[in-house]
């Protein structure tokens, strides 16, 4: 069976293509939205999802979300006595949610198809694709979000030739993408996006507004303390989506502290990252080469994109309001689904071919001799450029700059600067010459091919041998090797993972812990709670923790509403 997943910042998505079109499934809470967080509980088991985000705040330092912004990059993370990649606690999301699809399927999920934002590199791509193999899965493919959110909206369905402008800020990245769909035709026409904007950044500027208005400093607070505010904060910012204007009060240690904010305020305070998020949305129209008229539709995806600031962006630059007819939560995890269908041959789905585009330009390194005859070096030389429909292949032909010279060395970059140092090292080809002949026989025909999952082939022809090399990029910073993959897999497998049927009795636990860190006056309360829960959960006694249970739940529910 074949899946398609949203691996998303702050919460991930599993669903299929069923008889009746993408399906999402629930996990074993009920919810459709899985937070992507990570916590080791007592008996150092391995704990995903609501719990875990729970746990962020009895618990912080075993608890870890927002690890996808760290995908591809060499950092581990300790919790407890074991430190954990990106891609482990990634694989541990994927394994969560897999357990939560073989539940509803009654069957083995073998593959995935994953979505990752248009703007991950090619490392962040390995790096997913890494998480997939952690979490024993085949990653059939990877689909661009935006894509996937196009495919959510069934865009692809639509008989005219359009263009459509995808708009998707998430907890932490924003994409733009610009897809022109003709003929049951999507083409993915320009991307452009920030890998470190997201609706975060928005909850970051009340933080640092909130207190500083009661001149306190997050550093001098409890990591307890802090998770408490930022939760409270989050709903403020959910509700300033709602209404005019938020109250709250927040109990922070010994402290109470009150607070109002308007929308007028927030729009003032958000003003840097409007500008921000303007940069990609002129950048991928000017690649399109679009003008604002032009745009048939825009599509707003991602929980972020609720913001009403959104829209109002939206209607000032393209004079025009966006489509929403998907919930913006859903529309990546839904569009996975459908790329999954479109796997499996589904005939409703057979008539659309998916172009997407490479997100950075490619190229080598090449020298430059002046007419003094002195060579500059470190130059880029561009052979597929950024914005180009993948699949692709380009070929250039570079030579010696030195009479006699033995080898060339091919260094491959990505990047959009005329020189390498500012872009990215990929990785290099050492291509043997024959130095007895002259330079003008000694040339190299390079063929870069990029294609749709990302990745790049290089292969290096040396024209006086006809000898052909080839790159394999498996040496990116960031990247896990196979024999690394390996042993983490091995590793990871010694895990204990919390059991799934014991999810909502974990669950339970955790927001009445969460609950006691945030709420003093309700302490002596929840820990008499929390202890008669425990006894009987010992008791193993089904039927009886069911009803307790269902009481306890009923308590907290009603305790919250109070408090
Ligand atoms: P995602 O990566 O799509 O899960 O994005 C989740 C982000 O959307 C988080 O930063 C949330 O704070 C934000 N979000 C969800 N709902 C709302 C809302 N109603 N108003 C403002 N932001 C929201």
């Amino acid at each position: 069976m074949i899946v398609g997943i949203d691996l998303g910042t702050t919460h991930s998505l599993v669903g299929r293509y069923g008889e009746s079109g993408p399906e999402l499934f629930r996990n074993a809470l009920g919810e459709y939205l899985t937070p992507s967080v990570v916590s080791v509980g007592d008996d150092e088991q391995i704990i995903v999802g609501q719990a875990a985000r729970d746990r962020l705040i009895s618990h912080p330092a075993l608890s870890v979300a927002s690890f996808k912004r760290w995908m591809g990059a060499s950092r581990e993370v300790r919790l407890g006595t074991r430190s954990f990649r990106p891609e482990e606690l990634s694989a541990l999301v994927l394994r969560s949610l897999i357990a939560d699809a073989e539940a509803a399927l009654g069957e083995k999920v073998q593959e995935a198809v994953i979505s990752v934002p248009a703007y991950f590199s090619d490392t962040q791509r390995k790096a997913t694709r890494a998480a997939g193999e952690l979490a024993g899965i085949r990653v059939e493919r990877l689909i661009n979000e935006p894509t996937a959110a196009a495919l959510a909206y069934g865009l692809q369905e639509r008989s005219d030739h359009s263009r459509v402008l995808v708009f998707d800020l998430g907890g932490g990245t924003f994409d733009v993408s610009i897809l022109e769909l003709f003929d049951g035709v999507i083409e993915v026409h320009a991307s452009a996006g920030d890998n470190y904007l997201g609706g975060e950044d928005f909850l970051d500027l009340l933080q640092a507004a909130c207190l500083a208005e009661h001149k306190l400093d997050a550093k001098s607070l409890a990591p307890q303390e802090l998770g408490v505010l930022r939760r409270r904060l989050e709903a403020v910012k959910r509700e300033l989506s709602q209404q005019g204007e938020v109250e709250f009060t927040c109990q922070l240690g010994e402290q109470t502290i009150a607070w109002k904010i308007d929308q007028d305020r927030f729009l003032q305070m958000a003003d840097p990252l409007m500008q921000r998020m303007r940069a990609p949305l002129e950048r991928a129209m000017r690649d399109a080469k679009l003008q604002p008229a032009q745009l048939d539709e825009i599509v707003l995806v991602g929980g972020a994109s609720r913001m009403p600031l959104v829209s109002r962006l939206i209607a000032r630059m393209f004079g025009k309001l966006p489509l929403r007819h998907v919930n913006p939560d859903q529309a990546i995890g839904l569009g996975a689904c459908v790329a999954a269908g479109m796997k499996r041959r589904d005939a409703k789905l057979e008539e659309i071919v998916l172009t997407d585009v490479c997100p950075y330009t490619l190229g080598v390194e090449v020298g430059h001799r002046d007419a003094q005859g002195h060579v500059q070096s470190g130059l880029f030389s561009p052979l597929i450029q950024r914005n180009s429909v993948v699949p692709i292949s380009r070929e250039g032909t570079y030579g010696p700059m030195h009479e006699r010279q033995a080898t060339l060395m091919l260094n491959v970059y990505q990047g959009e600067s005329p020189l390498v140092a500012h872009n990215i090292k990929l990785g290099q080809l050492e291509i043997p010459l024959n130095p007895t002949r002259p330079i003008g026989e000694n040339q190299v025909s390079v063929r870069f091919t990029y294609d749709i999952n990302g990745v790049l082939q290089v292969e290096a022809t040396a024209l006086s041998s006809e000898a052909r090399y080839e790159l394999v990029l498996e040496q990116n910073p960031g990247a896990l090797s196979e024999a690394e993959i390996r042993a983490r897999l091995a590793a990871l497998s010694g895990l204990k993972i919390h059991p799934r049927e014991k999810q909502e009795n974990l669950a339970l636990l955790a927001r009445a812990e969460r609950m006691y860190e945030e709420h003093l006056d309700a302490r002596p309360l929840l820990q008499q709670w929390i202890m008669q829960f425990r006894q009987s959960l010992e008791s193993q006694d089904e039927r009886m923790i069911g009803e307790h249970r269902h009481n306890f739940v009923r308590a907290m529910d009603e305790l919250e509403e109070q408090l």
